[in-house]
């Protein structure tokens, strides 16, 4: 397939960081969002992103401005007519992404990719709200997009092979490694990420350590650069607990059961480094 234009769907924390690396990658990209402000906000964090790049001298200026040349804002989702690809990166909310891709079915052509970076609404649940299922494929980036090399590839119970085989091919291009997985809750990375995390919980709630101490434990003897505690601050301890749930629910097993206190401090407010408290506090 001759791929030259992938549209973006979300200019946010996700969406802004896909378009900065499918544009760095040699595509042309269009990026929608619902109003020109949030579009202008995208646009104007990869030109921050790009230009610290240029002034710690890894990218020449005229490739900053061959890359930027390569975006172009909409605030219509038809703008996404002309792409081989279309990246979805809205809110984690199932029904405006069914929503979406139900629109895309009508504007886009009958061999455009679909893709969505949803971290927790099954693949094949959004895919059915499509004309056409077997074009929709996960594509799970991670935060910060333009840092983070892994690109989970999350085939659908529709997903047919050669759409799989092109997005695996468009994530190299962008130098990321693209991990084949299937759609199960939680993909493989919240799988095995969010349970250490709820254990830390378990850990702390229980008094077998103190926090800094669990932290220690992870980065000291397992080489992880952030401990599980530190780690959920930065997340957010919402959607630590929301992909727990996704776990428990979509199992049905209780070995996913979200820790008590995780749910106390989520009632609590106390949602990590973006209000300030989480299980640390931060200035
Ligand atoms: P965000 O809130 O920063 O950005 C979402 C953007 O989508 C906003 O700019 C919003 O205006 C836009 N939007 C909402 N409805 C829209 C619509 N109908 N049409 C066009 N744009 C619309 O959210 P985010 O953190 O970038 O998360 C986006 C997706 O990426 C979610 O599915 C999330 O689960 C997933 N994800 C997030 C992370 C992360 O660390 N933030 C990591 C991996 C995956």
């Amino acid at each position: 397939m001759e791929m030259n234009e992938v549209s973006v769907i979300g200019a946010g924390t996700m969406g802004h960081g896909i378009a900065q690396v499918i544009a760095q990658a040699g595509y042309n990209v269009v990026l929608i969002d619902t109003t020109e402000d949030f579009v202008q906000a995208g646009i104007g964090r990869i030109t921050k992103n790009l230009k610290r790049r240029v002034d710690k001298g890894k990218m020449a200026p005229e490739k900053m401005d061959e890359v930027m040349g390569r975006i172009k804002g909409s605030v219509d989702i038809s703008d996404a007519s002309g792409s081989q690809l279309v990246v979805e990166a809205v809110v984690e909310n199932p029904a405006v992404k069914k929503e979406i891709f139900s629109k895309l079915s009508n504007v886009t052509n009958k061999n455009t990719i679909l893709a969505t970076n949803t971290s927790s609404i099954p693949i094949t649940e959004i895919a059915s709200s499509a004309l056409h299922p077997e074009r929709v494929v996960g594509m799970h980036f991670f935060n910060p997009v333009p840092v983070m090399k892994l690109v989970e590839v999350v085939r659908g119970e529709a997903t047919e092979d050669w759409v799989v085989d092109e997005v695996i091919k468009v994530v190299e291009n962008m130098n990321k490694g693209p991990v084949e997985v299937l759609d199960f809750p939680g993909f493989i990375s919240n799988r095995l990420l969010m349970p250490m995390i709820n254990e830390a919980a378990f850990a702390l709630m229980e008094g077998a350590a103190k926090k800094e101490a669990i932290d220690s434990v992870m980065k000291l003897g397992m080489n992880h650069p952030m401990g599980p505690l530190e780690l959920a601050d930065l997340i957010g301890l919402d959607v630590c607990l929301s992909i727990m749930e996704v776990l428990q629910n979509g199992f049905g097993d209780p070995k996913y059961r979200p820790c008590p206190l995780l749910r106390k401090m989520v009632a609590a407010g106390y949602l990590g480094r973006k209000t300030k408290r989480g299980f640390y506090e931060y200035e």
